[in-house]
């Protein structure tokens, strides 16, 4: 037997969110979709709540409501029975679902720092929490960890690499664990020269060779950011130190990731390039879905190459490692100063390799140590990096 989950999908017009609409309406029966979250694509999110009928819709600002309620009526006007949902405002509607107690699980999928403050409102609730939004662990990983272990909160990783780390650990003694290898695609520049790096446009950053993906998750593959965030999230959620977490290009994405044991033996996870399947893992946690989403077929596979990550093509995972290294703090710049690079780059007004130049000079030239003790101390730093960057770049 299964327990039915009531589910909160926070970013559900995003490329998680929409995938993990997906697994669920396989399923109606086991899963109940409690309440959405979007932001700008107010049509979309209309599009969701006429189709999936949450009982709460989040809108991130009271001006949208007539925009979203007018695109609503047109879709449901002619739909029998339909109720309107009740409608939840900003960061602090978030929070108030992320705690309600119709809430038993929450898909924490927004992208960026906008999604810290409704994850760590569901960690401190101690619900089930899918996580893929992978920056609030980066910049308040300690802070939720031992939240979770204070409230019994669940935390499922949804990044590929994490639930693939997490199923290759199942009955693992950590003691017994000598090393995780997270994989990487090399994203959509692996094959470019350094010198070459100058010219790239964002279309072509925004072309991963593997996966569909939201945009910033896609720029940061391609600057290999996402891999170092990755590795900051590995090493909050499996309690290891950064010098046993190693990373491997990987080209073909098919290892997801794997587990070396102090016994020789290693541990790989392996699948189609779909989010699906590790959305689905988590949702039906500890047991499996009985729905296959893609085929995979060992024998299309002529070969599994890895090789080692060339820190100078990619220097903005060179820096993710050394803000680890360093602290929290750092970790927190490092971030908040890789979102506002990253955001100058899609909309023009820098180049793609200014992206690691300007994190590493935020890195270099802010006083930025800190003593973080709780959540309003994480946000006030990632506040100052970003008044600080406004004043060198705009
Ligand atoms: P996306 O850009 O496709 O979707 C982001 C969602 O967040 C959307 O619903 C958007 O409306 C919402 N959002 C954006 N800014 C917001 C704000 N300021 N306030 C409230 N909501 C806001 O992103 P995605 O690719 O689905 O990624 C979501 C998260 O999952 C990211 O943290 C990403 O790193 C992680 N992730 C994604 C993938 C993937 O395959 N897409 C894989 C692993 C991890
Ligand atoms: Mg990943």
């Amino acid at each position: 037997m299964y327990q039915h989950k009531r589910i909160a999908i926070f970013g559900a017009t995003g490329s998680i969110g929409l995938s993990t609409l997906d697994v669920i309406a396989k399923e109606p029966e086991r899963f109940s979709l409690y309440a959405i979250s979007g932001y700008t694509n107010l049509k979309q999110l209309a599009h969701i709540t006429s189709q999936y009928q949450p009982q709460v819709v989040h809108l991130m600002s009271y001006d949208d409501e007539p925009v979203f309620m007018d695109y609503l009526d047109q879709l449901t006007s002619s739909m029998e029975g339909f109720q309107k949902p009740e409608l939840r405002f900003g960061q602090g509607g978030l929070c108030e679902t992320a705690s309600s107690p119709d809430v038993d699980a929450v898909m924490a999928a927004i992208v960026g720092i906008a999604g810290l403050a409704s994850t760590y409102a569901a960690i401190a609730s101690g619900k089930i929490v899918y996580l893929a939004n992978k920056e609030s662990l980066v910049v308040a990983g300690e802070l939720m960890i031992q939240k979770a272990r204070e409230t019994g909160a669940i935390i499922l990783p949804v990044d590929s690499e994490h639930n693939a780390i997490f199923q290759c650990l199942q009955n693992a003694h950590h003691t017994d664990v000598k090393s995780l290898v997270l994989t990487a695609s090399g994203g959509a520049f692996r094959d470019y020269g350094v010198p070459d790096l100058k010219h790239v446009t964002l279309s072509q950053a925004l072309k991963h060779p593997n996966w569909s993906m939201g945009a910033k998750v896609t720029i940061d593959s391609a600057t290999m950011a996402n891999k170092g965030l990755e590795v900051i999230e590995a090493h909050y959620l499996f309690n290891q130190p950064a010098d046993q977490i190693h990373v491997l290009i990987h080209p073909q994405s098919v290892v997801h990731s794997m587990v070396h044991y102090k016994d020789g033996s290693v541990m790989a996870q392996l699948g189609a390039s779909d989010m699906r399947l590790s959305i689905s893992h988590c949702l039906y946690y500890p047991q499996r879905s009985q729905h296959d989403f893609t085929d995979f077929d060992p024998l299309t596979l002529s070969q599994l190459e890895f090789k080692e990550v060339d820190w100078v093509l990619y220097p903005c995972y060179r820096l993710a490692r050394e803000a680890l290294g360093d602290s929290q703090s750092a970790c927190i710049v490092f971030n908040a100063a890789n979102e506002i690079a990253v955001e100058r780059f899609q909309r023009g007004a820098c180049d793609f390799v200014d992206i690691a130049f300007q994190i590493e000079h935020v890195l270099q030239s802010m006083d930025y140590v800190r003593h973080l003790t709780s959540l309003d101390d994480v946000v006030s730093l990632d506040d100052d990096v970003r008044r600080f960057m406004k004043g060198l770049y705009i």
